[in-house]
């Protein structure tokens, strides 16, 4: 008997010791409003169906490497809300990542129609969440891919979804952030593409996971890097060639090679501003130790990674 109770003596002693421990150290504190980054690899995910090669093989067993799709989370802590910047394949896992913390899911931004951008809408319909007029901000292009075609049409007409038009370059004002849509050019075969410039109190970022070519957008893009603190942009293939057999002249966008070259003139102390996103599964910059993603620490620039947060 005296030996049970001087046992739970020193586990009463413990717990109470460790209870203290967590009271000392307190919960980091976040900025009213911030940005997470809740998915960094290219639509099709990392590992990529169908792949067995050295970029995907190890993935498929230990699911602790993975990375899901590019996303972008924005939280206003005053609100209590939460928006999503694209709707993924792995929207279940995002939006669990930020309503952790109870925010309430204000709206999803929509970048343009390739699946890994839009098809998660599919989990706030009927056979899903059976969300209530969850604002979806389209372009006029993307909004009518939503209404006119089955199974989206289905969300427009249970009011799973309520859609909000957004118009290139025109600033949508929420409660404590500012949107704005910037079109760029990409393969554009079901809606119009758009990055988007996000506006805080105190910082701005800029969001473009797909483009084609820097040189033939209309805006410059070192002038967009400089108006903002933090530049999420384009890096799904690290150079050309990277997919054999493929001719990647049909999936055109700026080699992350080409965008450190054209970026080499930002002043060095703003190039730590640049963070590359939406990685092709072949990306040397997604394996840890590769020289590839030394080199781009190097030259001043930075790779995206799940669950970073930005003040905005
Ligand atoms: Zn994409
Ligand atoms: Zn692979
Ligand atoms: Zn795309």
């Amino acid at each position: 008997m005296k030996k049970i109770s001087s046992f739970l003596f020193f586990a009463i002693l413990f717990l109470s010791c460790a209870e203290e421990k967590k009271k000392s150290e307190p919960a980091p504190v976040l900025p009213e409003t911030y940005i997470q980054i809740l998915g960094v690899a290219q639509d099709a995910g990392f590992p990529q169906i169908n792949c067995q090669k050295d970029c995907c093989k190890n993935l498929w067993s230990d699911k602790s490497l993975r990375k899901m799709v590019s996303s972008i989370g924005v939280i206003d802590q005053k609100s209590n809300e939460c928006f999503l910047f694209d709707a993924t394949p792995d929207i279940k896992d995002q939006l669990n990542i930020l309503q952790k913390d109870q925010y309430d899911l204000a709206g999803v931004f929509l970048t343009h129609a390739h699946m890994g951008h839009y098809t998660g809408l599919m989990h706030l319909g009927r056979e899903a969440m059976g969300a209530k007029k969850v604002p979806v901000f389209a372009m006029p292009k993307m909004q009518e891919m939503l209404e006119q075609n089955a199974p989206w049409s289905q969300l427009v007409k249970l009011e799973n979804i309520k859609i909000q038009p957004l118009r290139n370059d025109s600033m949508i004002v929420l409660k404590n952030i500012k949107v704005t849509p910037m079109q760029v050019p990409h393969r554009d075969e079901f809606s119009e593409t758009v990055g988007f410039k996000i506006f805080g109190k105190n910082k701005t970022a800029l969001f473009i996971p797909d483009i084609n070519k820097w040189r033939i957008w209309e805006n410059s893009i070192l002038d967009e890097i400089k108006s903002v603190d933090y530049a999420f942009l384009d890096g799904t293939f690290y150079q050309n060639g990277e997919i054999p057999g493929r001719d990647m002249s049909l999936i055109p966008h700026p080699f992350m090679e080409e965008s450190m070259a054209l970026f080499d003139t930002i002043p060095e102390e703003e190039k730590s501003k640049v963070f590359f996103i939406h990685f092709n599964h072949t990306n040397p910059v997604l394996q840890k130790e590769s020289k590839a993603r030394e080199e781009v620490e190097k030259r001043g620039f930075q790779v995206a990674e799940e669950g970073q947060i930005f003040e905005l």
